[in-house]
């Protein structure tokens, strides 16, 4: 049964570079509406700039631009990035159009009908020179707790406080450096305290939409217990001056930009719908079947899973079926840095000539659909494409094809190949819905990691069979056919299960192969007899490191306080930050990156859960100890791990323990260290024990257990 589904990537802001950061979400969502698509659904992708709020206006101020150059010259950097990617949204729109202003207005009035909101006077920080009220980001002084000058109004950078910006000591407007005044002003506030929002939002959460276990549990904690009210008020205006939609009704009140945001994903499902002819209501009407699915970055997640559903059930809209969040990437462990080159804008990737399969596949084989921070180490990212796409995948393509297209003439056997596919490589074609589960569930490391275990599979039944020996040999031509078509045909399979992550690849791959854009369910057959494919030509390169340098080397700025352009972004006085903007975290980061550089304390090298689970840690009974002859330090230990048997173990803790005492004691030990042999014997895995840095003061300490833990258990 097919299924209709919108899906939806969050708007990126409309006043900078599309980052490697950034990517991580269009690339995740691009593969699972490919994936749909692939499966014969009926799935839209839509997406639109985000492009109102104060940062917009004064960023094109300072241009001597109107917002809606600046704008407009945005949304062609970010069309031309994401299509860089191969980021294939079925339509890609702004928020400063007809269709979203129709929806605010609509949506707005609807709240406003149904007794949800309200309008307050409140007191805010206003710039006297520049005639405009201040948001938190655009204040700035010394911060309450600890002194530092320079700090924004929300949150030191130096001591961690977060604040009101009317703690701040020494105010200053960072537009035009005036000290700052607290005037009042109406605002315009939708009532998500009302006792309808919050017994409709815990309702939602538990049965409604879907999200993963730990978004659940921090929407439970935000939502609180039945009959406490957590939830405030949202503050939903904004005076003039500012860029955006005007409420109707109230002159020099505008919708704040997080209003209209996740409105410009009707906004642009609208538009599309007129250029296709489809139906509107059909997916956002009370009544839709359709699926409706939002992925975003999980600091974003009280937008999406609170306000969000909060606003379209009130005001007569469906709300959406799921909310997936992703965490943040880090590279090389630590947050993306100037300084470091660490900072990569997708433009710069790709005028590099690197190839952005690359980055998709990797992204893809680190993704698990939870909200975990992925890491993008440079030079793991180099060996694993290296070696899963070319060493792996597309090496058996360039196995099989040069001897079908010299001794056959580019055609596959005559006979029907498919039991024999079975029989010689068992389980390929029927790994097909298993790794469609794992796209299905957004787990896509899962999935690549079960397509790399079937390329194994493959690349050793090429050397058992040796295609090369065979085409020696006298009276085997007909067997090289069919091990050669057989390849062919499992190179096929392999590029179906690929190509939600790799379509570029995918599209060369069936040129090569002479057949139509490959979808899901041809996994069901192979290729037909004396299928004529065409010549093979190199599908992938590797990445060679030099190149990876040179990326590095493009992207690091001198950040020294003499160097004009770094000069300018670390004093800059109108910060091109939106601090509610989805863009928020990722620029903030980069801001703090720029001031505290020279300072900073080289960070901890992060490893990934897949890493830390590569470590099997088991709990061990100490069964015998013993003194060892000759050696001064060591102890023979003798663990038991229950139904995993015995094993043996050199400890150097014999300056700490006397043998006799160990044993009968259960500790914790590495069970998949690879055994080492040692002067006295083979020493089978390793028990842990803290001490100091050096490991050379007195203290030795050997972990226990707490009671209870039994012989064999697993530790994680
Ligand atoms: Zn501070």
């Amino acid at each position: 049964m097919t299924c209709k589904i919108l899906v939806t990537s969050a708007l990126p802001y409309a006043n900078g570079a599309i980052h490697l950061g950034h990517l991580v979400e269009y690339i995740q969502t691009d593969i699972w509406t490919r994936f749909q698509k692939m499966r014969g659904n009926e799935c839209w992708y839509v997406c639109a700039d985000d492009t109102h709020g104060t940062p917009i206006m004064l960023r094109a101020e300072k241009e001597g631009i109107t917002p809606e150059a600046l704008i407009a010259r945005v949304h062609a950097e970010h069309a031309r990035d994401f299509a860089g990617f191969h980021v294939a949204f079925d339509n890609y729109h702004t928020t400063h159009s007809d269709e979203t202003r129709h929806y605010s207005e609509d949506i707005y009035a609807k709240l406003q009908a149904a007794g949800l909101i309200e309008v307050r006077s409140i007191e805010q920080y206003y710039d006297p020179v520049k005639a405009m009220f201040l948001p938190d980001r655009f204040i700035k002084g010394e911060c309450p707790k600890c002194g530092t000058k320079d700090q924004y109004g929300d949150a030191c950078e130096s001591c961690g406080a977060a604040y009101a910006p009317t703690e701040l000591k020494n105010p200053y407007s960072a537009v035009s450096g005036a000290q700052p005044v607290l005037k009042s002003s109406d605002h315009y506030f939708f009532k998500l305290s009302d006792p309808r929002c919050q017994e409709f939002l815990r309702r939602a959460t538990r049965e409604v939409c879907k999200a993963q276990p730990e978004a659940i549990n921090k929407l439970q904690e935000w939502l609180g217990e039945p009959g406490e009210n957590k939830l405030t008020d949202w503050d939903i205006s904004r005076d003039a001056p500012y860029f955006g939609f005007e409420i109707p009704g109230a002159p020099g009140k505008f919708f704040y930009v997080w209003l209209d945001a996740p409105i410009g994903y009707m906004g642009s499902f609208k538009n599309f719908c007129a250029k296709k002819g489809l139906d509107f209501d059909e997916f956002w009407g009370k009544d839709s079947k359709a699926e409706l699915y939002h992925f975003i970055g999980k600091d974003i997640l009280y937008f999406h899973a609170l306000f969000w559903p909060a606003e379209l059930e009130h005001a007569g809209y469906r709300i959406p079926t799921g909310v997936f969040a992703h965490g943040f990437l880090t590279v090389d462990g630590a947050k993306m840095s100037k300084s470091r080159g660490t900072f990569i804008t997708a433009e710069s990737y790709l005028t590099q000539g690197l190839n952005p399969e690359w980055l998709r596949y990797y992204f893809a084989a680190k993704l698990n659909g939870t909200m975990e921070d992925i890491d993008l180490n440079l030079d793991d990212f180099t060996q694993r494409v290296n070696s899963d796409l070319v060493g792996k995948y597309i090496n058996i393509a360039s196995r099989a094809a040069g001897f079908i297209a010299k001794r056959f003439d580019g055609k596959l056997v005559a006979g029907h190949l498919a039991e024999t596919f079975r029989k010689e490589l068992p389980g390929l074609a029927e790994a097909a819905e298993e790794i469609a589960g794992h796209y299905e569930g957004r787990d896509t490391a899962r999935a690549l990691r079960r397509v790399m275990a079937l390329a194994d599979q493959i690349n050793q039944y090429v050397d058992k069979n040796q295609p090369w020996v065979l085409a020696k040999q006298e009276g085997q031509e007909a067997r090289l056919h069919e091990v050669c078509s057989l390849l062919i045909n499992a190179f096929r399979l392999l590029t179906i299960y690929l190509k939600p992550v790799l379509p570029k690849l995918a599209q060369r791959a069936e040129e090569f192969l002479n057949v139509a854009p490959l979808h899901w369910a041809d996994a069901g057959h192979l290729l037909p007899p004396t299928q004529l494919i065409n010549g093979y030509e190199h599908l992938m390169q590797r990445i060679d490191p030099k190149q990876i340098e040179a990326l590095i080397a493009a992207n690091r700025e001198s950040l020294e306080p003499t160097a004009a352009p770094a000069a300018q972004v670390a004093v800059s006085p109108a910060p091109t930050i939106d601090p509610h903007s989805p863009q928020r975290h990722a620029q903030h980061q980069q801001a703090t990156e720029d001031k505290a550089q020279g300072q900073a304390m080289p960070a901890a090298q992060h490893i990934s859960i897949d890493d830390f689970a590569k470590v099997d840690l088991r709990i061990a009974r100490i069964a015998d100890a013993q003194h060892v002859e000759g050696a001064d330090k060591l102890i023979r230990l003798t663990l038991d791990l229950g139904a995993g048997g015995t094993r043996n173990v050199f400890a150097g803790i014999k300056s700490a323990y006397d043998p006799a005492l160990l044993v009968g004691r259960l500790t914790v030990m590495v069970a998949n260290l690879a055994p080492r042999k040692m002067k006295f014997g083979m020493s089978e895995g390793m028990v842990l024990a803290a001490s100091d840095a050096d490991g050379k003061s007195p203290g030795l300490f050997l972990l226990s257990p707490d009671s209870g833990a039994q012989p064999g258990m697993k530790v994680k």
